[in-house]
């Protein structure tokens, strides 16, 4: 077996670290990206970082001990979190103003991601503040590249509501949204959500992203009622992502859009009528109306 030194990798990680650590951290604000469950998924400028940052705040103490234990940082651990950020954030501020730097990790991933940090970021910025992100793990861009779904456009959209009624009336809000949707789930609430997915986005590609980079990690695809029955007979644990691809454009020909519009222009607007051909057939509104209006025009002339 090859011994550390015999490693280029080990070596140079070792060279590039210890040449960030020589130098001082300037007074800022660092967001930090820590593991979503493997600890090795940590950059060398993270741990630079972490170790040499003024105060480092989390959300869990004793959780985020574990990761900094992990690497030798020995730094005093502060809790931020959605149950103490208005009183801590003036803490934080004054921290910032007196110099000093500041980091900030969540339990996992990025922060301010579906995580504590927003409001924090944006009055650091406001008061003039240096503010710096550190790219790293993330849920929703891991789960979104093993997905095998569309890529090019996505909306992430946290955590649907807990109730089946806010959460069709948000995925309904959502059905129309022509990129791939990409959802927080907790695993006792998978099956109900998969069930409304189904019924209100209706069948398309979509997976279910579980313990990612974890032992046990886990992609299923198939279609929402598809994984809806998977997930209700097999009750998966852990933590999820639930990706749903965009919606199936059906090419609606112009000749079906004008029958519909000449119908609708009898009692309605152009206006009034283009907003309601294009929500029922699923087209662009623009589409709708300049169609509207060449129809509008052969009827005249
Ligand atoms: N800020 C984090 C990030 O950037 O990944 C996300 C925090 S959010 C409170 C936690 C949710 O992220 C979990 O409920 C789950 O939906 C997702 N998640 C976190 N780690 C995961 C993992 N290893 N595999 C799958 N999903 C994960």
């Amino acid at each position: 077996m090859a011994s550390d030194a015999e490693h280029g990798s080990a070596r140079r990680a070792v060279e590039v670290l210890a040449k960030l650590l020589a130098e001082p951290l300037p007074a800022g604000l660092y967001l930090v990206a820590t593991p979503i469950g493997n600890l090795a998924d940590i950059t060398l400028r993270a741990l630079s970082v972490l170790e040499r940052a003024g105060i480092v705040y989390c959300e869990d103490t004793r959780h985020s001990r574990t990761l900094l234990a992990h690497y030798g940082i020995a730094q005093q651990l502060r809790p931020y979190h959605e149950h103490n950020g208005e009183r801590e954030r003036p803490h934080i501020l004054a921290a910032l103003a007196a110099g000093k730097s500041v980091a900030v990790i969540s339990d996992a991933g990025t922060p301010l991601i579906s995580d504590p940090g927003y409001k924090l970021v944006r009055e650091a910025i406001a008061a003039g503040h240096a503010v710096t992100s550190l790219p790293g793990p993330s849920a929703v861009l891991t789960a979104l590249a093993v997905a095998g779904i569309a890529t090019d456009a996505f909306l992430f959209a946290g955590f649907l509501p807990p109730r089946q009624g806010a959460r069709r009336t948000r995925l309904a809000e959502l059905r129309a949204v022509p990129a791939t949707l990409v959802l927080f789930e907790a695993p006792s609430r998978l099956a109900g959500s998969l069930d409304d997915i189904a019924a209100v986005l209706g069948d398309r590609e979509a997976a279910v992203a579980r313990e990612l980079t974890k032992l046990h990690e886990d992609v299923r695809r198939g279609t929402p009622a598809e994984l809806s029955q998977w997930a209700a007979e097999s009750a998966p644990r852990g933590e999820m992502v639930i990706l749903v691809g965009p919606p199936v454009m059906v090419d609606v020909p112009d000749e079906t859009i004008t029958a519909r519009l000449e119908r609708m222009l009898s009692e309605l607007s152009l206006r009034d009528a283009a907003k309601a051909v294009a929500d029922e057939l699923g087209v662009p509104k623009g589409r709708v109306y300049d169609l509207g209006l060449a129809l509008k025009r052969s009827q005249a002339g």
